[in-house]
């Protein structure tokens, strides 16, 4: 049975969170489990992009700082690394249907295979993550071996169900992870714990929306769409150069997309430092089909 510990902490005061973070390692066996005297342990926080801790896009420091502590008392080496974002447009670009995208996640996962997943969750990001949302307190740090259960637990923190997220979808089909009842979650009442108003992202919601719909055939009419908000543009142009398919042109120094070459991948929106892309609804979608 898989496990998911579940530990509260309120703040990003390290000693709070050295805390929590013990108490994480000990529900899972104990982190001499997992760490030997001499061993090179690799750290990969979510370092999305160059954004200050309190905006909640990036894994705060003081909680990597209380793992790299942990690892290194136990006489292991320490490497801090994430992967460049100009990879994962790559893989927007070749696999832009929700499910390869989706298996290709989980292939990479299970390629890395990551010896333990610890989650940030004392500040979430709600609304338009992963990085133009807004901080939303939760108060948890999560952790366990199975990186999807961990995902299923989050979910659940949020209010979501499992089926409802596609990674965890495709790794449920690959026998990778059981349903939530058959997770065991060690620490906090995971059902009084979970947040009820969690505000999803515009695309999120569309997403499952035109998966239920008969009306696939208007998909490309009524997706939403990235908008530029000029009045917050600078022109730096890193939505263009950061554009999969490279749909994006400029015009007396502001970004045109070509929408029929559009992949709706949104990395313009993740990538824009300023928040100056926004995701749209068409008209059409707002008013006949969406009323939320
Ligand atoms: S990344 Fe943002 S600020 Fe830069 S050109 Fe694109 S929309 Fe404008
Ligand atoms: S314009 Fe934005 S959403 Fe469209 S393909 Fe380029 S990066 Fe993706």
């Amino acid at each position: 049975m898989e496990k998911v510990a579940l530990v509260k902490c309120d703040s990003y005061q390290i000693s709070q969170v050295e805390e929590a973070i013990a108490h994480v390692f000990s529900f899972l066996g104990g982190i001499d489990t997992f760490i030997k005297p001499g061993m090179n342990v690799l750290i990969k926080p979510n370092l999305l992009m160059k954004k200050k801790p309190e905006e909640a896009a990036t894994t705060h420091p003081s909680i990597v700082e209380a793992i790299a502590k942990k690892v290194v008392s136990l006489g292991a080496n320490v490497i801090i690394a994430d992967s460049p974002g100009v990879l994962k447009a790559e893989y927007h670009f070749r696999m832009n249907n929700t499910k390869d995208f989706s298996d290709l996640l989980v292939d990479i996962c299970e390629c890395v295979k990551p010896g333990i997943s610890i989650m940030d969750a004392i500040e979430a990001m709600e609304g338009e993550g992963p990085s133009s949302g807004t901080p939303r307190h939760l108060g948890f740090i999560l952790g366990s071996v199975n990186p999807y259960a961990l995902d299923i637990a989050a979910s659940r923190l949020i209010g979501l169900s499992s089926n409802q997220v596609f990674t965890i979808v495709r790794a449920s089909e690959r026998g990778l992870v059981s349903q939530l009842q058959q997770i065991e979650i060690l620490g906090e009442d995971i059902e009084s714990s979970s947040v009820k108003d969690f505000k999803l992202p515009v695309v999120f919601r569309d997403i499952q929306f035109f998966k239920s719909s008969v009306l696939k055939f208007l998909v490309n009419y009524l997706k939403p769409r990235p908008v530029f908000q000029y009045d917050r543009c600078t022109g730096c142009r890193d939505c263009a150069n950061h554009c999969p398919p490279k749909v994006i042109s400029f015009k007396d120094n502001r970004p045109v997309v070509d929408l029929k070459k559009c992949i709706r991948c949104f990395c313009c929106q993740e990538l824009c430092l300023q928040k100056a892309v926004e995701i749209k609804k068409p008209w059409l979608t707002r008013k006949f089909f969406w009323h939320h």
